[in-house]
């Protein structure tokens, strides 16, 4: 047993400690008090360096893939676009109103020949015809876009045509 010579506890392993230029034999409790002295070659324990070198974070990122499509339609073009199928639409819906030639004319204050031009596909309708058109047999003549796979997509496949969104906001 080895006293302490800081508390004067006896110890069995004491710690030799310098404190203020002086070595003293000390218990565990006092070590903290002064710079312990390696007095034996056992000290392996900072020995190990650490060399987790976790280097592997590659830097060169921004390169958002997914990019190739630049397909990018513009709604409010595409609305202005009347379908291909516009006389069908309007033969279809007038049908289903159970409206002639001759009455929808008279409903949307156009001639009946109009109305055949135009569900023969003669002619396209002009815009106040269309707006008319689609007003009083609620449909829409615009393009829609079903045959657009990434609008699809975009919207969550909704089942609506453009034209139908564009009328439920009215
Ligand atoms: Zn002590």
């Amino acid at each position: 047993m080895v006293q302490c010579e800081m508390c004067g506890a006896e110890t069995a392993s004491p710690k030799t400690i310098k404190v203020e230029g002086a070595e003293l034999d000390v218990c565990d409790d006092c070590a903290d008090f002064g710079t312990e002295v390696k007095t034996e070659s056992s000290s392996s324990t900072s020995t190990k360096y650490s060399t987790s070198s976790s280097s592997s974070s590659g830097g060169s990122g921004g390169s958002a893939g997914g990019s190739s499509k630049t397909r990018r339609r513009d709604m409010f073009d595409e609305m202005e676009e009347v379908a291909s199928d516009y006389d069908d639409r309007i033969r279809n819906a007038r049908e289903s109103a159970g409206l002639s030639q001759e009455e929808l004319a008279k409903e949307i204050s156009e001639k009946a020949s109009l109305v055949r031009k135009l569900e023969r596909g003669a002619m396209l309708p002009s815009d106040s015809v269309q707006k008319k058109l689609e007003k009083r047999l609620s449909i829409t003549l615009t393009e829609s876009s079903s045959t657009d796979d990434d609008w699809e997509s975009e919207s969550g496949g909704s089942g609506l045509t453009l034209g139908d969104m564009v009328k439920r906001k009215d």
